[in-house]
């Protein structure tokens, strides 16, 4: 029985780990090693290491998962797990079941590619489907926004915020935004051209423009897209956790899933999808699931008695009730009769012990006396 299994080990699995090992938990990591940002050369944003190849990253912070005794890694997949009537759980990595007292849930997102010749000749480093991520790359520099839906209107407007020029090109669909759309996106110079995009022409890091159906080449040095994203994996709903409408998981600010004693973190979780995100959410889960394993906080409020040895978050202990206060109370009353004992050798009715604050060359520090512990 592992204390808990992290599926996925991009830098929201990999972060969950490291905390659940620094916690002392026996954790076991199962990646398939399709991290979403796999085919780029560079990605930014991460304080401290802006830019970073994101292989390289994900190597470095998996030997330091290794350094931890705590920590076993397979490369694999999970391709079931199911909630067992004790609250504990079973997965399936390539066909072994494994059984497990929490899971943690990383698995992130996969991108809808449009279909151009020479996409992954250039997806990574000169198409990119984020203008977060990379739109300070395209400043001052004449970009191509691939999509049709209402949603690249705000996209292409977006990227105007660093690129020179921006085409919309539909892909050979019908543009379906409506007339007001269509102006807003005039008013800022922005072309929409309903071709399909058949080549992207130039060698990688060196992208030159896009060739259209029509035979026209529309010149450009970065291109950008925004077709879908769905979830990497369904074992959130295999295992019962509730999705919001847009698809990802649904967590409380802890990471806890509707499912007590599954934590979710990163890319399939809501809010933004980069690197340094992803390893805080996955720093949350983390910290989270390793509490609950010591009975001590990480489940949802209401749910605690479908997780088995928990007992509750410790800052809501009534004093008498909280673990160790017996011996609290034992060690307070041992200072106490120290306190007396002196008291009594030195003739005096309070003994002198060393306040905080209080260190003085005025006043002398007594230190012959100093409190237990
Ligand atoms: C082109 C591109 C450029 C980007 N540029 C940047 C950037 O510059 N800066 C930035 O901050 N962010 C960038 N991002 C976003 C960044 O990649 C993600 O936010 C980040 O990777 C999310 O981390 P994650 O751990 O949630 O998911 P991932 O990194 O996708 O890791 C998920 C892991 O789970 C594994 N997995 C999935 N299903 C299973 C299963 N069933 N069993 C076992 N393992 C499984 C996968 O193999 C994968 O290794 C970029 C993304 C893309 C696509």
């Amino acid at each position: 029985m592992h204390d808990a299994v992290v599926v996925g080990g991009g830098p929201a699995g990999s972060s969950a780990a490291l905390w659940l090992a620094r916690y002392r938990r026996p954790v076991l990591v199962v990646d398939s090693g399709e991290h979403r940002n796999r085919w780029v050369d560079q990605a930014h944003g991460y304080l401290g290491f802006d830019p970073m190849h994101p292989g390289h990253f994900l190597d470095v912070a998996h030997e330091e998962l290794g350094r931890y005794a705590e920590v076993a890694f397979r490369s694999g997949r999970v391709d079931a797990a199911r909630r067992e009537d004790d609250g504990t759980f079973t997965v399936e990595v390539d066909g072994e079941l494994l059984a497990t007292k929490r899971v943690v849930l990383a698995t992130g997102v996969r991108d809808v590619f449009p279909e151009v010749d020479n996409f992954f000749e250039h997806y990574g480093a000169s198409v990119f489907h984020c203008p977060t991520c990379d739109g300070y790359e395209a400043r001052d520099r004449a970009v191509v926004a691939f999509g049709w839906s209402e949603q690249v209107v705000g996209f292409a407007l977006t990227l105007l915020g660093w690129a020179r020029s921006v085409a919309v090109v539909t892909d050979g669909r019908r543009f379906e935004g409506d007339d007001r759309h269509r102006e807003r996106l005039a008013a800022q110079g922005v072309r929409v051209l309903e071709d399909d995009a058949v080549e992207l022409l130039g060698s990688r890091g060196d992208l030159r423009g896009v060739r259209l159906r029509s035979g026209d080449v529309l010149p450009c040095r970065l291109a950008f897209f925004t077709i879908a994203h769905e979830p990497a994996s369904d074992l959130d709903v295999q295992l019962g956790c509730a999705r919001e409408e847009d698809g990802c998981t649904a967590v409380d600010e802890q990471g806890a899933t509707t499912v007590p004693g599954v934590y979710a973190a990163g890319d399939m979780t809501p809010g933004l999808q980069l690197v340094q995100v992803a390893a805080a959410k996955g720093t949350v889960a983390g910290v989270a699931c390793a509490q609950s394993l010591r009975g001590e906080g990480g489940i949802r409020p209401g749910r605690e008695n479908e997780v088995p040895g928990y007992v509750g978050p410790m800052t809501e202990y009534e004093d008498a009730e909280r673990p160790g206060a017996e011996r609290l109370d034992r060690i307070e009353g041992e200072i106490d009769e120290i306190r007396n004992r002196v008291a009594d050798q030195q003739g005096e009715n309070e003994p002198r012990f060393i306040q905080e604050g209080e260190l003085s060359e005025d006043e002398p520090v007594d230190d012959t006396i100093a409190p237990p512990g």
